[in-house]
């Protein structure tokens, strides 16, 4: 029986976890779900799966909590930074899913390392913030990350067996978004309800978001960088409009492997739980005679030039993904209240990392203060951009 902390249950990734936990009883357990502020499914979650702990955002939310679980029920509900690490160090679990969103999942990840816990991966921005710190630190306590994300997980899949020397480089694939065929003078209209439109994968808001400026390549750039201890300039962007092939890896004799399948993330996170073994979860293979064709094309970085941003982040290395990262946080939050326009994104991003100063080697707190700072100029670049508007 492996038991699971799922950091981010109401989450998408969350939300399939526990699908995949309920497929297989006897194997998994749900010992402690943490939300932010969906309380509502966290007190239904919590009702179906009986966790141990419980973990939300603030005081407030644990009387709101409180008031939707049945007496019954026994659960320890914390909250706050200090309740986020508990969970991920809780010392009945196996395995810490880290599928909370953005700079957040930082510290509780952080803390499950130091706690020896298996780590299946799914929140890329800690290692976009601090690649660094958390593979190092992850060596040193012989803890395992394990990527939730699918690109990482057919990038690891290919990996094994092979001999890392031998690796020539990494094929990230992109599906291109919804506004791959968009003319960009046509960008400035595009709406909200555009950008949440997302042509083959179901996912939260943010990254949809973040798909459709390609900063979530960009992001998974730097993940993979980490992950797989390779430089960015042995990391290639191919878009792949059907999202079927889920990444590949180039070997030094031109052979290339791939990992394929529907584009449905419970594939990969099955993977992440179960590894190395393969559930039955249901999933049917591609069908290629359906599908015909698999076209791939270079991306287009005047179009999307946030995945360029992530690319100089990257090789300027330090605290500057961090920046990249806080500052697309921001401006996609905004751009999510309809405060700015989808082409302010990369406006916002750029703004911040021109003024920053990077800090090499930086240390957990080099990173935190980055962040903070990033934010900080991203805001004040989003009021420039409303006063414009308004
Ligand atoms: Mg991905």
């Amino acid at each position: 029986m492996k038991r699971l902390s799922i950091l981010g249950s109401t989450g998408s990734i969350g939300r399939n976890v526990l699908n995949i936990v309920e497929m297989f009883p006897e194997r998994f357990r749900a010992n402690v779900l943490t939300a932010k502020d969906n309380v509502g499914l966290l007190a239904a979650q919590i009702e179906r799966f009986r966790p141990e702990i419980a973990v939300v955002f603030d005081a407030e939310r644990v009387d709101q909590l409180s008031r939707l679980i049945p007496a019954d029920v026994d659960v320890e509900i914390l909250w706050g930074d200090d309740g986020y690490r508990a969970a991920a160090e809780h010392g009945d679990t196996d395995m810490v899913v880290a599928a909370m969103m953005g700079a957040a999942g930082l510290a509780p990840t952080m803390a499950g390392i130091s706690a020896k816990k298996e780590i299946a991966l799914a929140n890329k921005e800690t290692l976009v913030m601090a690649g660094q710190l958390v593979i190092s630190h992850a060596a040193e306590n012989g803890v395992t990350i394990l990527p939730i994300d699918s690109e990482h997980s057919a990038i690891f899949q290919s990996l094994s067996g092979q001999r890392r020397e031998d690796l020539d480089k990494i094929l990230l694939t992109a599906s291109g978004g919804p506004f791959r065929r968009t003319p960009l003078a046509d960008f400035r209209k595009i709406t909200l309800a555009d950008a949440l439109n997302h042509p083959n994968w179901q996912m939260g808001r943010k990254i949809t978001v973040d798909s459709a400026t390609l900063m979530n390549k960009g992001l998974e750039v730097i993940e993979a960088k980490w992950l797989f201890g390779v430089s960015e300039k042995q990391i290639q962007v191919v878009v792949h409009p059907q999202s079927i092939v889920h990444s590949m890896v180039a070997y030094r004799d031109g052979s290339v492997i791939a990992q394929l399948g529907v584009p449905d993330m419970k594939g990969a996170i099955a993977y992440a739980m179960s590894y190395p073994e393969r559930l039955p979860i249901n999933q049917p293979a591609p069908d290629f005679a359906a599908l015909g064709a698999l076209s791939f094309e270079a991306p287009d970085l005047v179009k999307f030039p946030c995945l360029a941003m992530a690319f100089a982040a990257c090789e300027a290395g330090g605290t500057m993904p961090a920046v990249l990262n806080a500052a697309n946080e921001v401006a996609v939050a905004s751009f999510l209240a309809e405060r700015i326009p989808f082409i302010a994104i990369p406006e916002v991003i750029e703004s911040a990392m021109g003024r920053h100063v990077t800090i090499d080697r930086p240390s957990l707190a080099d990173v935190l203060e980055a962040d903070r700072w990033a934010r900080e100029a991203a805001g004040e670049r989003i009021m420039k951009i409303q006063g414009s508007l308004s």
